[in-house]
C-alpha cells in the first residue's frame, strides 16, 4: 500500500517522519520503537504512525530517567496540523484518530489477557 508521504518519506529502509525530524533538531532524541501502517479512511493510501521513545523536554532541560516516555507520533495530517505543539512538552501533544485506535487496541489486547489469566 502506498503511504500518503505529505509528512514522512521512505527510502524502503528507513522511515523518516517530519515530526520527528523537527524533535531531533530540538534535542528530544527520538528513537522510533515500532511502526504500525493504517490505511487511510479518506484518501487512497495509509498513514504511518510510530511508537518513540521520546524526552518531554530539550535533553538540556530533562532528566533522564523522569523526562523519557513513550508515545505515538503519526503522519497524518490531523496530528501534524492539531496534535503537535513544539511549543509544548511531548506529553502534552494530543492524538490524532489513528493514534487513538492504536492505543485502543493495544488496551483491549492487554485486557484479554488478563482475562486468559483469571
Ligand atoms: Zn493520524
Amino acid at each position: 500500500m502506498q503511504l500518503i508521504d505529505d509528512h514522512v518519506s521512505t527510502d524502503g529502509a528507513t522511515v523518516r517522519f517530519d515530526v520527528l525530524t523537527e524533535l531531533e533538531q530540538a534535542h528530544h532524541n527520538p528513537e522510533i520503537q515500532q511502526l504500525r501502517v493504517h490505511p487511510s479512511d479518506s484518501r487512497a493510501g495509509a498513514h504511518v504512525l510510530a511508537e518513540v521513545e521520546v524526552l518531554d523536554v530539550p535533553v538540556e532541560e530533562a532528566d533522564a530517567v523522569e523526562d523519557t516516555l513513550t508515545r505515538w507520533v503519526c503522519s497524518c495530517e490531523d496530528f501534524w496540523y492539531n496534535r503537535v505543539d513544539f511549543g509544548q512538552p511531548v506529553s502534552e501533544w494530543g492524538e490524532c484518530k489513528h493514534i487513538r485506535n492504536e492505543v485502543r487496541s493495544k488496551r483491549a489486547a492487554a485486557d484479554d489477557d488478563q482475562q486468559t489469566l483469571g
